[in-house]
């Protein structure tokens, strides 16, 4: 399945109410001149993520939002899956903050959970950040891009930087976790490279195939 391709001036729901990845997403289209504007900007209602898989939620929050405001609509659904925990929080990632979001409780749950399973050496210890981006169109056509970003969970947690569970990811190849990284490194992206945050890796395939850039 096709979508149109997009050019600079364009508008582009980003089918998300999350501040952080509104944020990350804002920074990653800066090269490209769309006009973005969020689902929670255009007061669109939050859908319910029943899905068992990353695309399913994907899907559901990108048709939501294109029928919505009858535009094309990108969202990402994303989450931490740890090995020690068989995947888990996974697709449930976001709710293992409870609500409101306590990112600190959060980040705890897992440690517990991986103290628990006796994972206490970094190999014990290794994770993936997920990411599956789905743009959707409001005739129900839709396209799916997925990046994920290995590393391994540090405990207590480090930095102030990035947002959600960051401050416990320690990126392969890196010796500073999300949360003490600058922006430009975790997205680490330009045209033609890859990128290192799972976002951003999926970010760049959906780049080459929607958009039409200099
Ligand atoms: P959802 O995609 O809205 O279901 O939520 C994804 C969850 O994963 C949120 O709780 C995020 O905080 C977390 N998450 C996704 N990407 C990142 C990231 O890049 N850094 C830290 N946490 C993330």
């Amino acid at each position: 399945m096709s979508l149109p391709r997009l050019r600079a001036g364009n508008r582009l729901v980003i089918a998300t109410h999350n501040a952080g990845k509104l944020t990350e997403f804002r920074e990653l289209f800066a090269p490209f001149g769309l006009d973005l504007v969020s689902a929670g900007e255009l007061g669109l209602p939050e859908p319910d993520e029943t899905g068992t898989t990353f695309a399913e939620n994907a899907r559901t929050k990108a048709h939501a939002a294109a029928k919505g405001a009858n535009m094309l609509a990108l969202s990402d659904d994303s989450g931490l899956c740890v090995d020690a925990l068989n995947g888990e929080p996974g697709v449930y990632t976001a709710d293992w903050a409870g609500v409101p979001r306590d990112f600190g409780h959060a980040m705890k749950r897992v440690e517990d959970a991986l103290q628990a399973a006796g994972a206490n050496s970094p190999g014990q210890r290794r994770a993936s950040f997920n990411a599956t981006l789905c743009l959707a169109h409001p005739d129900g056509r839709d396209v799916l891009y997925v990046g994920k970003c290995d590393g391994t969970l540090v405990w207590p947690p480090r930095g102030a930087m990035g947002h959600g569970y960051d401050p416990m990811f320690m990126p392969d190849g890196y010796d500073i976790t999300f949360g003490e990284m600058a922006a430009e490194t975790k997205h680490s992206w330009s045209p033609g490279q890859s990128g290192l945050s799972h976002r951003a890796r999926a970010f760049a395939q959906f780049v080459e195939n929607q958009i039409d850039h200099g």
